[in-house]
């Protein structure tokens, strides 16, 4: 089927960086010529200092709240205002350390449609799952929540990550047939869903993406770009990434 999905590379910070690292990213890629969406993903308070800048910025987390008593967190307005366009929302770290449940993170897609964010929102199956041969009723689950708080419309809004929760950090990725197998059952179950939901969006593979795999891995059929996390920190390694989604 036909689709203009323009490939897509993400870089996950997570908590590292510093003023340094955000002014070598801004004058860096600045020289390349990338043809992929390039999204930069730095802890939030780093957000504003990125002040000349030829790729779009998002934050690692967002409440499901709107305003008010909530020590910590930040709004999607908030983010907006120190010009985030995307943000993070379910990652398996925050799923992990943060108790984030399916619904929650669904709750801040759809605030951050709402809001004028792009949510990236990450799904993936720890490695016990990966073993028991239960990876697709287990993502599965995860999509229900989404696509039963978020309309056809706000759904097309979502970048869908899938990040195997034993590739992350690990040094070990999946192989491109186990990305492409899943991601073609995130499509089949969106398209489920919605007629031909799954084909306009974006579904990024995430998980020890480097270098050295990124091309074999973003030329399966079904992945759109992926969600960096360690080599997004290194910018050159982080260009020849964004180099192999062209
Ligand atoms: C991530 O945490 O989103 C990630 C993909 O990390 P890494 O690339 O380091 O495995």
């Amino acid at each position: 089927m036909e689709h203009n999905r323009v490939p897509m590379v993400a870089g996950n910070w997570k908590m590292n960086g510093d003023q340094d690292l955000v002014n070598q990213f801004s004058k860096e890629l600045k020289t390349q010529a990338l043809s992929c969406a390039v999204v930069i993903c730095p802890p939030s308070v780093y957000l504003p200092l990125f002040s000349d800048h030829d790729f779009s910025l998002g934050a690692q987390n967002v409440s499901h709240l709107q305003n008010g008593a909530h020590t910590g967190e930040l709004s999607v307005s908030m983010l907006k205002e120190v010009g985030a366009d995307y943000v993070i929302v379910g990652h398996s770290e925050r799923r992990e350390s943060q108790q984030e449940s399916s619904k929650l993170v669904a709750q801040k897609a759809k605030n951050a449609v709402e809001g004028g964010l792009t949510p990236i929102v990450c799904v993936g199956e720890p490695l016990n799952i990966r073993e028991q041969e239960t990876v697709e009723p287990y993502i599965a689950e995860q999509l229900k929540a989404l696509t039963e708080l978020l309309s056809v419309d706000a759904m097309k809004q979502c970048v869908i990550a899938y990040e195997p929760i034993w590739a992350i950090g690990t040094g070990k990725t999946a192989t491109p047939q186990q990305a492409q197998e899943v991601h073609a059952f995130i499509r089949r179950t969106l398209n489920a869903h919605a007629e031909e939901l799954g084909e306009g969006i974006r579904l990024l593979y995430g998980g020890s993406v480097k270098a050295d795999n990124a091309k074999q891995l973003f030329s399966q059929p079904d992945v759109d770009g992926g969600l960096i996390g360690g080599a997004s920190l290194k910018v050159e390694d982080f260009i020849a990434i964004c180099r192999a989604a062209n």
